[in-house]
């Protein structure tokens, strides 16, 4: 009779948290007790472990067991501990080797010994490998979810015996083929060759693509604000294969798509409807485990808030820390969880509460007082993080009868050579995105020609105020980009000037 340690891992936050499972067995009246905070769901497991060992022919020893977990101040819920405690058991009754402590398990176990998924185990095995755990085994249903993570060998069982039979050598487990990635097409959202018009706006969205910068569009209901946001998504390059797992993982947390289908390749596309709660949209923790807002599904992509103004003040005011420092700290009893949500903004607004206000605004009804509060909700430390401003006309005939547009193939491969300058220029910076650079770098090192600086100091004394300049510059560096120049000049702070308005200001 002796003592036995097992790794697991549990969902906490938006990763997973590594639990030391510890099985005592020892002389005495016999006995099962579960120590270190158990939540119902885990202290059930030495009943499910039980059954399962039991009914795959195994031993379970008429002794005095204690399962101890830690860290114990951690709650642990879910049934993916099931699986460590009952190797713990079988090791600790010399069934199977002791476990080294590069090896991981996680899975829920049937009363008849199969092992089955759990949610969250791509997290899981993020959390596994940077713990320095080389080998993770899993259930079947979870092995291609897991197999995402580079330099972790995994290995996929689907019931105690064979899981026994993998521990003693007799049997490598079972490899699955990796199924081939989500499908989350760049054109999914459609394509901007189907949009007649607009041509400030498609401008406006390849800048804003290519420097990162976030945007907000003014213009009457029905203008096309929708349509033009879901099309900025087929702009954006394809996730890296760390954000890809980050993303996936997000949404697999959410529940919004099913484990074991690949990784999302796309950047997210997030729109929720101005009706939302805070809590929605901000995310919560429940039982230590992150329920992703829309802030947080965004992340790595896009947040389009149509009809902004209309949204709570509390969901406008919660996007002020991710717009600042890309994460979101939610705050439970005991605990802080820290949510990713460095998304891209996209905002549309109405011009007034009926619409109207747009051009000579003739069928517009509010009054101006009406009309400055509902634009002012969006003012502040909100608005200052947006770049780029732009109001929006109906397209007239004209437009609607000239032939398609450049196709977002075409754009998305100038965003592309625009990124990959900026990158290499601010090679030795903290940020390589132009919209992240801060005003004060920019003026003291990267600054526009001669001929841009004294524009930019006309306008200054003309009263822009510093942070509209610090915004100036950032487009100004996109534009140059997109254009393959190595500094910006007159024509860049010239147009950056003219996308910063916007019928905001
Ligand atoms: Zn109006």
């Amino acid at each position: 009779m002796s003592l036995a340690e097992v790794w697991g891992v549990v969902p906490a936050g938006i990763s997973g948290v590594m639990v030391k499972v510890e099985v005592d067995v020892a002389r005495g009246l016999p006995s099962v007790g579960v120590v270190g905070l158990a939540h119902t769901s885990v202290a059930e497991a030495r009943w499910r472990a039980r059954s399962a060992i039991v009914n795959s022919g195994f031993t379970w020893p008429n002794s005095r067991i204690t399962i101890g977990l830690s860290p114990a101040d951690l709650p642990k819920t879910g049934t993916s501990l099931d699986l460590p405690i009952a190797v713990g058991l079988l090791a600790a009754t010399a069934q199977i080797d002791k476990i080294t402590s590069d090896i991981s398990f996680i899975g829920e176990l049937g009363l008849d010994g199969a092992i089955k998924p759990v949610s969250g185990v791509l997290a899981a095995a993020i959390t596994a490998q940077r713990h320095g755990i080389t080998t993770f085994i899993v259930s079947t249903g979870n092995f291609r979810e897991a197999s995402e993570v580079a330099g972790l060998c995994v290995i996929a069982v689907t019931n105690m015996s064979q899981l026994v039979a993998v521990m003693r050598g007799e049997n490598p487990g079972e490899r699955v083929e990796p199924l081939p990635d989500a499908a989350h097409h760049a054109n999914a959202l459609g394509d901007f060759s189907e949009v007649r018009g607009h041509d400030v706006a498609r401008f406006a969205l390849e800048v804003a693509a290519a420097g990162g910068h976030h945007c907000s569009m003014l213009g009457e209901p029905g203008v096309g604000k929708t349509m033009l946001a879901q099309r900025f998504v087929s702009l954006l390059p394809e996730l890296s294969h760390q954000q890809a797992l980050d993303v996936t993982s997000v949404h697999a947390l959410a529940g919004r798509i099913q484990s074991g289908h690949g990784l999302m390749r796309r950047p997210p596309f997030i729109a929720p409807h101005h009706s939302i709660s805070a809590g929605a949209m901000l995310g919560s923790v429940r039982n230590g485990v992150l329920l992703p807002g829309a802030l947080t599904l965004a992340s790595e992509g896009v947040l389009f808030l149509d009809e902004a103004p209309e949204f709570d003040r509390p969901c406008l005011e919660g996007m002020r820390q991710p717009l600042e420092q890309g994460s979101l700290a939610l705050m439970r009893v005991g605990q802080t969880v820290i949510a990713p949500a460095r998304f891209q903004l996209i905002l549309a607004a109405n011009p007034c509460p009926c619409g109207q206000a747009i051009g000579r605004g003739d069928g517009c009804t509010c009054g101006a007082q009406q009309k400055r509060r509902y634009l002012q909700k969006l003012s502040g430390p909100l608005m200052d993080r947006i770049d780029i401003r732009i109001s929006l006309t109906r397209p007239t005939d004209a437009h609607l009868r000239m032939g398609a547009g450049e196709c977002s193939e075409v754009i998305s491969q100038r965003v592309r050579l625009a990124r990959d300058r900026a990158r290499v220029r601010w090679n030795e910076e903290s940020w390589d995105l132009n919209s992240h650079a801060p005003g004060s770098a920019l003026r003291a090192r990267y600054s526009p020609n001669i001929a841009g600086q004294v524009l930019l100091e006309r306008a200054e004394a003309k009263g822009l105020n510093p942070r509209g300049s610090d915004r100036v510059l950032r487009m100004a560096w996109t534009l140059a980009d997109l254009q393959a120049k190595d500094q910006p000049g007159k024509e860049h702070i010239s147009t950056a000037l003219s996308m910063r308005g916007g019928g905001f200001e």
